[in-house]
This record gives structure tokens, sequence and C-alpha cells, in this order.
């Protein structure tokens, strides 16, 4: 069965299935989203693409958004990064707090909140306006010269965001935030707040399958980052799930609480996957469904 194929039979399935499952409500601006949409778009490293459902609507990619931001700050300090943060699943809530205690504010990894937030604190040291280098930087990779902040979801996150400021001054507490912890935040809900379709986030994550060039063949990450950021994605793109996620899958990707998942078959393909229901780890759960149906049709995944 060709990609295509698989990809088009899963959707059919899937989208037969009872909805399960509740959108992400604790962001206002995302409570406004039909909870019914569904899309899936494929890029292979051949150049090909095909896609079905709402796959050309734009949708809050919310923390799939850290693999962009993880990549920008990797390709400037390299391995110096990881003194600031680990590289093991955390095995708790994406926003918790209770590692950080005994952590001594090292977050466990870069896709959970604390993680992210050290990430933007790197970021920010590194530039006058991170803002506007984070967003020239996605939009390299992701060929969308208009792409920008979604200032109403930002807004409506920064709102409700109790919790990640405690996150935020917590991790100041141990030192592992230099910068003042209103600008990290504000950065942080920005970088949360990009707007994207499922064709053009598995075009923007095609490099990550392709040896970390981009089909045009501008290297973004050499061989061994681009490695390292998979097995990242593999065992912790998913929440405290990454271990169901790579049981069902056998694929690294990141998801979103906006109901989106990118998922990347190294020199093979990226696709991406959008339904804003969500399971109880906080996981698109037609996302997931369709992403297990799709590799056991293709028979192929990276294990
Ligand atoms: N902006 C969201 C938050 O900080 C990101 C959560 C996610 O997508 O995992 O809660």
């Amino acid at each position: 069965m060709t990609y295509q194929e698989a990809m088009l039979k899963a959707f059919e399935v899937v989208s037969h299935q009872k909805s399960r499952g509740q959108p992400a409500t604790y962001i206002p601006e995302l409570t406004k989203v039909d909870s019914e949409k569904f899309g899936v778009h494929i890029h292979a490293t051949d150049g090909s693409e095909a896609g079905t459902g709402h796959h050309r609507e734009a949708f809050s990619i919310q923390s799939i958004s850290k693999v962009f931001s993880l990549c920008m700050a990797y390709t400037l300090l390299g391995e110096g990064l990881w003194h600031r943060l680990g590289v093991e699943p955390s095995g708790t809530a994406f926003n918790s707090l209770v590692q950080l205690e005994a952590d001594r504010g090292i977050p466990r990894n870069p896709f959970i909140n604390a993680g992210a937030m050290v990430i933007c604190d790197i970021l920010i040291s590194q530039f006058k306006d991170p803002k506007t280098e984070f967003l020239t930087f996605v939009r390299k990779v992701a060929a969308l010269p208009h792409l920008h902040y979604s200032s109403r979801i930002a807004e409506s996150e920064k709102s409700v965001g109790n919790r990640n400021v405690a996150l935020c001054h917590f991790i100041k507490s141990f030192g592992n935030i230099h910068n003042a912890p209103e600008e990290v935040l504000d950065f942080y809900f920005n970088l949360c707040s990009l707007e994207m379709s499922c064709q053009e986030v598995s075009r923007a994550f095609l490099f990550l399958a392709n040896g970390g060039k981009t089909i045009e063949g501008e290297e973004i990450l050499n061989p061994s980052q681009t490695k390292r950021i998979n097995a990242l994605m593999q065992t912790c793109g998913f929440y405290d799930e990454s271990g169901e996620f790579a049981f069902k899958v056998g694929l690294p990707g990141k998801s979103g609480v906006g109901g989106g998942i990118v998922a990347i078959h190294p020199h093979h393909y990226c696709i991406s996957v959008w339904s804003p229901r969500l399971n109880a780890k906080g996981n698109s759960q037609r996302g997931v469904d369709f992403l297990e149906l799709f590799t056991t049709l293709t028979e192929l995944s990276i294990f």
C-alpha cells in the first residue's frame, strides 16, 4: 500500500469512528474551534505530497512549536545546551511543577513547559529581538514568509497562564532562568500561538526526515543533531504518553494541545494530523488513532 493509499484509508476509517475526548478548554480561544475538524497531510522526502480533510486549515500548533525553538537554540549553543536541561522523559504532565524541586530547576526535557521556557530564556540571551529572530527562523524552515504570531491566542493564554507564571518564577529561583520572567513568559506564549495547517506543518518539519536539510537543500541541523532531536521527540514528544505513542505508532513526533501532531519517519516522510479532541493525556485522540492505523497499514515504522 502506498503512503497516499494508507493515508486515505486510515482517514476514512477513523472519520467513521465515534469521536472521543474533549478539546482543551483551559485556553479560552481554543474552545472556539470546531471540535470535529480533522485533517491529515504527508510530505515525502522524494518531494511528493498528499492530504485530505481539513488539511489546509490553520490551527493552533501550541507545543509543536517547541521543536522549532529547540532546533534554533541547538544551532546556537550546540551541546552546551544540555547543561541547562535534560533529555529524559518526565513521566509527568507537561505543566507539572513537582520534579523541578528535586531537580534543582533543571527541566527533564525541552518539550515540557519548564524546558521550553529555559529554551526561550536561552534565545532571549542570544538576541536583542528574540521574537523576530524566532519568527524568521520558522519562516525559513517552513518556507512561509508571511507566518506571524497570533496575538489573539497569546493574549488568551496569558490571561489564564498562572501555572506557567509559577513554573517560570520557580525555575528562576534556582538560577536557571537568566532574564526577566515576564519577558520569558511573553516569548513563550507567543511561540505557542503560531497557527499553521497540516500541509504547512508537514512541509516545515520535513527537514527532520531529510537528515537536517530542507528539500531545497538548506542545512538546518547536521545529521547528528537531527538524530538527537528525533530521539527526543520519540522519548518525550507526547507528554506522559510518549511510551504508549512509540508502542502504538513507532515514529518520533510532537503533539500540541491544539490537537495537532507531527510525526517523522526518517528518510521517508513527515506527516501531520489535526483533530482538536484530546485524550486524557492531552494528545489528539483521532490523531493517535489515525497514526496507529497509518503505520499498521504501511507496515513501516522506525522499529
Ligand atoms: N501553550 C500551552 C501551555 O503552556 C502549550 C501546551 C501544549 O501544547 O503542550 O499550556
